[in-house]
């Protein structure tokens, strides 16, 4: 057996140790490694990010640490060739393998989940070790446990559910009733409403599961479900399966249950006018209980069907005016902090993600400086990285869903 000795580049959220940290020490210790809190002993330095929006944490732990081994990971080692411009190694997947076969000599590079700089494809680690995973301490009163990765839903803009395969942790509730006192707050991390529901403040249901069994969702205050688009057309078109019938009858069992939402929206695609004057979440003007608007722009993740879309195809939206109109027609709406929402943000990100040289890279970081979205497709075409726009990137990674994303993504170019 091989231990090694690991520091987790970032460690801290405003000085309080994170979820990922404690995770990490907990699996790097239980394979006999170490895990230290000096960067200078180290073998390997890691850096866990759960977006490319955090890729800055990388571009600066790479400076810090010029001569040290680094390893990328967490949801954004989906797209390693970009995180490999900063890091030595980028594991795809699940953290889990990793660990236990450094511990049992493997050669990092030869790992068929890790990706090093011109590799040709990686396959994603799917391996949880679900007797190991902690219950994790996050606050004084409060736990998080992972309850499940991936979804069945296979909605065409997804990530989550397009690089995991689904898997529903197997002693979630065996767990949870034995270690978790009911005065304890519990954050079980899952796309899915899963294990005891009554020791959730906040959980996602599902809106036709909701409709057909609102009890089993009453210990939760706080429902929060994915309408994402206005127009059943643009549901239908992203596998997302739920109709105008279902999402009025969700409010109306979430109101006869006294029980707050959020819903989420994306925005960007369909005609504004659509989102304007809708009727679709209009009720009556009492103010109770809360309705909660999450709203993002549609954003094309590589790795999912749409990760070619075309970016000059986002539109736009009065935010200010949609939401005055939805909250003037039912007193239940609070909508009011999506206003500061710009197109130029999620198009900077998205050329981000799609960044495979350093001159991509270049070109997103002076972009930060362009006026609006116009002014970076602008400068794309004149400048020569209309790929970043158009979408022509692809990855290296054989995700769990490899061959139907392939399908998908086919589908897709048919509809543009
Ligand atoms: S958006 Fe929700 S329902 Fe659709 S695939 Fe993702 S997790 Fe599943």
């Amino acid at each position: 057996m091989t231990s090694y000795k690991f520091y987790l580049a970032n460690r801290y959220v405003k000085k309080i140790t994170t979820y990922t940290y404690k995770l990490l020490q907990y699996i790097v210790e239980a394979n006999g490694h170490k895990w230290l809190d000096e960067p200078e002993k180290a073998d390997f330095i890691l850096v866990s990010l759960i977006g490319t929006r955090e890729l800055n944490v990388l571009r600066t732990t790479r400076r810090k640490y010029k001569n040290k081994p680094i390893i990328a990971g967490g949801h954004a080692g989906y797209n390693p060739e970009l995180l490999a411009l900063f890091a030595d190694y980028v594991n795809v997947g699940q953290g889990f393998q990793l660990f236990s076969d450094l511990a049992f000599d493997k050669n990092i590079g030869d790992l068929p989940y890790i990706y090093t700089p011109g590799k040709r494809s990686v396959h994603t680690s799917t391996f949880i070790h679900w007797k190991l995973c902690p219950i994790i301490q996050i606050g004084e009163n409060t736990f998080s446990y992972l309850g499940s990765v991936g979804c069945e839903g296979k909605c065409a803009y997804c990530l989550t559910s397009w690089s995991n395969q689904l898997q529903i942790n197997p002693l979630l509730n065996s767990r949870i009733s034995r270690h978790i006192p009911k005065h304890l707050q519990l954050y079980v991390i899952s796309n899915y409403a899963l294990g005891d529901q009554n020791k959730r403040k906040i959980a996602d249901v599902k809106i036709k599961d909701a409709i057909a069994n609102p009890r089993k969702y009453a210990g939760i205050t706080n429902w929060r479900a994915g309408v994402e688009f206005i127009s059943p057309e643009w549901r239908r078109r992203t596998g997302k399966p739920i109709t105008d019938e279902h999402i009025r009858e969700f409010l109306a069992v979430a109101k006869k249950y006294n029980r707050q939402i959020n819903l989420f929206l994306l925005a960007g695609v369909e005609d504004p006018k659509l989102w304007l004057d809708t009727d679709l979440f209009y009720g009556d003007h009492i103010t109770k209980p809360r309705i909660n608007f999450v709203i993002n722009y549609f954003e094309p993740h590589l790795g999912t069907p749409v990760q070619n879309f075309n970016l000059t195809r986002l539109i736009e939206y009065p935010f200010r005016k949609i939401t005055y109109n939805w909250m003037s027609h039912n007193g239940r709406i609070w909508a009011w902090q999506v206003c500061d929402m710009k197109l130029k943000t999620t198009i900077l990100s998205v050329i981000t993600e799609r960044s495979r040289t350093m001159e991509d890279f270049k070109f997103t970081m002076d972009m930060k400086k362009a006026k609006d979205h116009n002014a970076i497709f602008e400068a794309a075409a004149k400048e020569g990285f209309e790929h970043l726009i158009k979408g022509k990137q692809h990855s290296a990674v054989i995700g769990p869903n490899h061959e139907a994303l392939k399908r998908a993504i086919r589908k897709w170019v048919d509809y543009e």
